[in-house]
């Protein structure tokens, strides 16, 4: 492999944009932006809540499909249900891990189930999947435990890859990283980094200084690469998310649930979800319509 360009270490603030997920819940987007549209593989971050839950539906996303990504879901509080066309039905909580690999397809709903906790709050990221493994079999992996690392006052829970010392195992397919801090005193500590990687913060939670940059929810901060170490300064309570990896070398283009390599591509996918190809499965159980694939403008 050819030696990879890392970008040089910078403080890019980018404001996260106010979205809409499902039926209505209110959440927000830091990537894609227009300042930016990846870190690394991750190229969608969306934080939602904290949401009180417990009058109307709660979360309600019907069934979609999606190619060529990885969904990574976290949460703070509450409980989401998982239903996909691989005929798994998994309710994740706070401490675990949701992943699926899209491979060449899959469909899948999320909601509250009916008897829940009062709150929901989480965040739901997706990783590009590289040519190797983009067009593989579909899968779902849920982690009911993942590695935690005490350092330096930073409650540290390994998401996806490996920081300091401590392996996720969940199954990536390109080189990334991705923790969850909690600071549960104040802290004020060096978190290492691999100078190969690019990274972002994105505080869920009260508020922190990251490279003396004060985040509060809403704003991601892109850090660049070529950095060995990461200055965090937070006080009790706050709670954020690094993520990084190695720069994503192939074209990306999304459209809608969908990530792939060109328009033509997309539009294809579009078509096929709409049609009812039978790449996508179904999803069983699910009270609701499947979602329609909106046409894309080109
Ligand atoms: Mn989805």
């Amino acid at each position: 492999m050819a030696a990879i360009q890392v970008p040089p270490p910078v403080l890019q603030r980018i404001d996260a944009s106010s979205q809409s997920l499902g039926e209505g819940m209110p959440i927000r987007r830091a990537l894609p932006t227009r300042e930016r549209r990846l870190v690394g593989p991750w190229c969608f971050l969306d934080h939602f809540g904290p949401v009180d839950v417990t009058r109307g539906p709660g979360m309600r996303v019907g069934p979609h499909p999606h190619i060529g990504l990885q969904t990574v879901t976290w949460l703070y509080e509450g409980e989401v249900l998982h239903r996909d066309s691989l005929g798994c039905v998994q309710p994740i909580r706070p401490g675990q891990l949701n992943l699926m690999t899209s491979g060449q397809g899959i469909s899948h709903s999320e909601e509250s189930p009916a008897q829940r906790p009062a709150m929901l709050h989480g965040v739901q990221f997706w990783i590009v999947l590289p040519d190797s493994a983009r067009n593989g079999a579909p899968a779902f992996d849920h982690y009911a435990e993942l590695p935690r690392v005490e350092h330096q006052g930073l409650q540290c829970t390994v998401l996806v890859g490996s920081a300091l010392g401590a392996d996720s195992p969940a199954r990536m397919r390109w080189p990334v990283m991705g923790v969850d801090v909690r600071i549960e005193g104040a802290a004020d500590a060096l978190l290492p980094l691999d100078p190969d990687f690019e990274h972002a913060v994105l505080v869920t939670i009260g508020s922190a200084q990251v490279e003396g940059e004060t985040l509060e929810p809403g704003m991601l901060l892109y850090l660049g690469g070529q950095r060995s170490g990461l200055r965090l300064r937070a006080g009790a309570g706050a709670r954020l998310v690094l993520i990084g990896g190695r720069p994503f070398e192939e074209p990306v283009v999304m459209w809608w649930n969908f990530v792939a390599r060109s328009k033509p591509e997309l539009s294809v996918a579009c078509r096929e979800w709409n049609q009812g190809d039978a790449k996508f499965g179904e999803v069983e159980g699910y009270d609701g319509a499947r979602l329609a694939a909106p046409v894309p403008p080109w």
